[in-house]
């Protein structure tokens, strides 16, 4: 058995003052002015401070409330389009050395039943998702011994090289533990794109709470300091996230703007996505419910996230409800798992029932990826499924998305149609397929580039009469 990086300082800072975050919680509600001009801010496209993002949090009112509803609505048709980027995660092994208060996994769970895919069960479930259409994967592990870097190296390759027919995984994600610096740098040579980790709460007397000391992650500063890490190791695409339910939700939001604002500080660079999971039932669950967040307070999360950070993607994770998820997309959400299972094994093995004992929480909403696509369509949204932007080493693309004029129009909607196309072809049910050829053939006529309509129109000819697949713009 290899064992973890060992236990070492991080000699960065702790970024998070609970003292002032709180303080600027405190402060009475800001008026329409404020917050006219601080939303007007985010509309120009620029990132708010944590000042100005507090001041949206302490609203209240529901007037107030609409404009930034409203304003987070805007920035996203105006700027990201109606694109929605899916993917589904993947669930290798859920032995873990840790004990977190609110996760099925954690060590004192005598009703967890401990498992780890082995070389051939991991291509199984990865054949499972390509067969199903996916492309984009992220992996999740357990911290334990046995998934050490070489480990999830090796477990990333595998699924790479995975492929039947047209099924393959263009784009590997990473959701595992903090590693030291050598970690961050072997696991990036097996091609990964984004490297998650959530701080869970940044709020530093409930983290100790809940992630008993002596254990790994009960060491907050090796977590917060984690992505930097990762940066210096050569991952420099990453992924933040709180787990929200464990302790007041404004100032999650607050030290996740924070966190990004440092990450773009010190590498010049924010990070690529955020993410909001909010606490689900878990096997043997013990977690107090007087943080619960509300859906209206889930909604101004999204919404407010969306105006502070316009450069990041959004992930809505399966973890809430079907009818709640489609609502809130509008918001500024940017991706969206879909046809998710995370017992380990489940995507072959679970049937229409979740099992507790078998998976980190309980997912609110399990319906087919071809489902959610249909759906996504009949919306008027375009998923999509592109990774061309990753793979063509123009890295950032949210980033580029704002910055380059017309990038949008000639980079995600033409990808975001070929990869449509791919999976109206090769995967989906009728409905789901009549649906995108409509979409198709809307966004086709709404091109005001001839030469594009032309170049795109070629590519999704081909393929739907030939074997040609993934035509990158
Ligand atoms: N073990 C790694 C870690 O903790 O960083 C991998 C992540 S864990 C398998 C994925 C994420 O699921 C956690 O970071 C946490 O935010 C979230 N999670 C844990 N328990 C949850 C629950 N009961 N409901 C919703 N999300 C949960
Ligand atoms: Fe382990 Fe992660 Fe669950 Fe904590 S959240 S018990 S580290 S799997």
């Amino acid at each position: 058995m290899s064992s973890l990086p060992r236990v070492q300082k991080d000699d960065r800072p702790d970024f998070i003052d609970d003292a002032h975050l709180t303080e600027l919680l405190a402060r009475p509600q800001a008026d329409a002015a404020e917050v006219q001009a601080i939303v007007a801010k985010s509309l120009a496209k620029q990132a708010l401070s944590v000042e100005e993002t507090a001041r949206l949090l302490t609203v209240t009112d529901p007037a107030l409330e609409e404009l930034i509803f409203q304003a987070a609505r805007d920035l996203k048709t105006r700027v990201y389009g109606n694109r929605i980027v899916l993917f589904a995660p993947l669930y290798i092994g859920s032995k873990c050395v840790n004990d977190c208060q609110y996760c099925a996994f954690r060590r004192s769970n005598p009703e967890a039943i401990r498992r780890t895919l082995d070389d051939a069960e991991l291509r199984e479930q990865v054949l499972s998702l390509e067969a199903r259409g996916h492309k984009r994967l992220i992996l999740v592990y357990g911290e334990h011994p046995d998934y050490d870097a070489d480990y999830i190296a090796a477990s990333v390759r595998t699924v790479y090289a995975t492929k039947k027919g047209h099924g393959e995984i263009r784009r590997v994600n990473i959701n595992a533990a903090p590693f030291d610096v050598e970690g961050y740098r072997k696991i990036k040579a097996s091609g990964i794109g984004t490297y998650q980790i959530f701080m869970e709460t940044y709020y530093h007397e409930t983290y100790a709470a809940l992630h008993p000391k002596g254990t790994r992650k009960g060491d907050y500063l090796w977590r917060l300091q984690g992505l930097s890490r990762a940066m210096e190791g050569g991952c420099d695409d990453v992924g933040i996230g709180a787990l929200f339910g464990l302790y007041d939700w404004r100032f999650e939001v607050l030290g996740l703007v924070s966190h990004s604002l440092y990450l773009q500080q010190e590498f010049k660079v924010g990070p690529h996505t955020i993410s909001f999971p909010r606490i689900q039932p878990a096997s043997g669950l013990k977690v107090d419910d007087k943080w619960q967040v509300s859906d209206h307070n889930f909604k101004k999360v999204i919404a407010i996230l969306r105006l502070a950070v316009p450069y990041t993607g959004l992930i809505l994770t399966a973890r809430e409800k079907a009818s709640l998820r489609r609502d809130l997309l509008a918001f500024g959400v940017s991706q969206i798992d879909a046809g998710s299972r995370i017992e380990i094994g489940g995507y072959t093995e679970a049937g229409d029932a979740q099992v507790l004992e078998r998976e980190q929480f309980q997912l609110g909403d399990i319906r087919s990826l071809d489902e959610v696509m249909a759906e996504l369509l009949l919306d008027g949204y375009i998923p999509s499924f592109c990774t061309s932007c990753y793979r063509l080493g123009r890295t950032g693309e949210h980033f580029m998305e704002f910055a380059i004029p017309g990038f949008i129009k000639r980079f995600c909607t033409p990808n975001a149609l070929c990869t449509l196309q791919e999976f109206l072809v090769d995967y989906a049910g009728p409905q789901t397929r009549a649906a995108g050829e409509a979409l198709i053939q809307k966004e086709l006529e709404a091109m005001t580039d001839e030469a594009m309509r032309r170049m795109v129109t070629e590519r999704l000819e081909a393929i739907k009469n030939t074997e040609a697949r993934d035509l990158n713009f």
